[in-house]
């Protein structure tokens, strides 16, 4: 597949602060590809960078084969899509009016109404934006940011502080658009939707990145991707330690009788397995590592070997 972002030795410098790190990575063509990281990691910057916004210290970000540090601006401009963590828009036009203004700045237009429609806010088409509730803000950024229909976008933390609902609404609105054939690239600190919907995900810390590649492959690579979780209230000693021989066993937090194994294989695991059904325990549940797992072993480690 071909590349249409390529970050090559990207550093930033605010000062005395190297907020990116000499980082390299490439996003291809109709894939959503997730940047993850503690706050302050450097997502934002890499974001603003790539898009044009921010001068890198030094590197090289070529963007759909355009080199968007040193001034081929314009012709990109045409082809991304940004939305960024906080957007001021116009107090006094409504957001049908709002659409078509920023469509009239490019070339190439999707109709304020049909954008509306993708996102439910049709009825609402000649509301101002301080009338719209949290949710409908974000749903209003995101088609707002898609106004040229760009080849890609940029979402920069696009569901934070939203309810369970409305986050999956936006999810559904960013799988529309991957297969609408865009190429995605977004930040969120939300693993379970990194998971969903990021194919590739890079995970950043102190500015560098840490891991990078598949999600479903990095999280299978995870330390102990394999878990069992069951609830025992005459869990003895010697079975503790026959568990803790297999895998890392712990107590759930706040709950005296649940416990998580975490394995290392499947064979661990079938015995694990063959140890807690000797004691017929209340529920016995068989799954696999998360993201938020895997991210956890990561940035977990790194902070504690810091520590060490
Ligand atoms: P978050 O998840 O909190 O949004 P982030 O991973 O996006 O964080 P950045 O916003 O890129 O992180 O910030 C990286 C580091 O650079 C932080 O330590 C931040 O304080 C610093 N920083 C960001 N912008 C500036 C700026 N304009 N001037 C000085 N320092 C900055």
């Amino acid at each position: 597949m071909k590349s249409v972002i390529e970050v090559e030795n990207l550093e930033k410098d605010y000062g005395k602060l190297r907020a990116v790190n000499g980082i390299s990575f490439e996003v291809k063509k109709g894939e959503v590809f997730g940047l993850l990281g503690e706050n302050g990691a450097g997502k934002t910057t890499t974001l603003e960078i790539i898009e044009g916004l921010r001068k890198p210290t030094s590197g090289k970000v070529m963007v759909l084969g355009e080199d968007t540090t040193h001034g081929c601006l314009d012709r990109v401009k045409e082809k991304i899509g940004v939305q960024l963590q906080s957007t001021a828009y116009f107090d006094f036009l409504t957001i049908k009016e709002i659409l078509q203004l920023f469509g009239s700045f490019y070339h190439k237009n999707i109709s304020p109404l049909d954008l509306l429609e993708m996102v439910d806010l049709k009825d609402k088409a000649n509301s101002l934006v301080k009338n719209l509730s949290g949710g409908q803000k974000q749903r209003f950024s995101i088609v707002a940011s898609i106004v040229n229909d760009p080849e890609i976008v940029f979402l920069d933390e696009p569901t934070t502080g939203l309810d369970p609902l409305a986050r999956r609404k936006l999810w559904d609105l960013i799988i529309e658009i991957k297969n609408r054939k865009k190429t995605v690239i977004l930040t969120t600190h939300y693993m379970e939707e990194a998971e969903i919907l990021c194919d590739r995900i890079a995970i950043m810390e102190k500015g560098k990145i840490i891991a990078m590649g598949e999600t479903h492959k990095l999280i299978e690579g995870s330390h102990t991707p394999y878990r069992l979780n069951f609830i025992s209230n005459i869990l003895s000693g010697l079975e503790k330690d026959s568990l803790s021989k297999l895998g890392e066993l712990e107590q759930v937090v706040g709950k005296s009788n649940h416990f998580e194994l975490r394995l290392k294989s499947q064979r661990d695991l079938n015995s694990a397995i063959g140890v807690v059904q000797k004691i017929s325990p209340e529920s016995l549940t068989v799954g696999r590592a998360s993201l938020e797992d895997l991210f956890l072993e990561l940035t977990g480690k790194t902070i504690g070997e810091e520590n060490a």
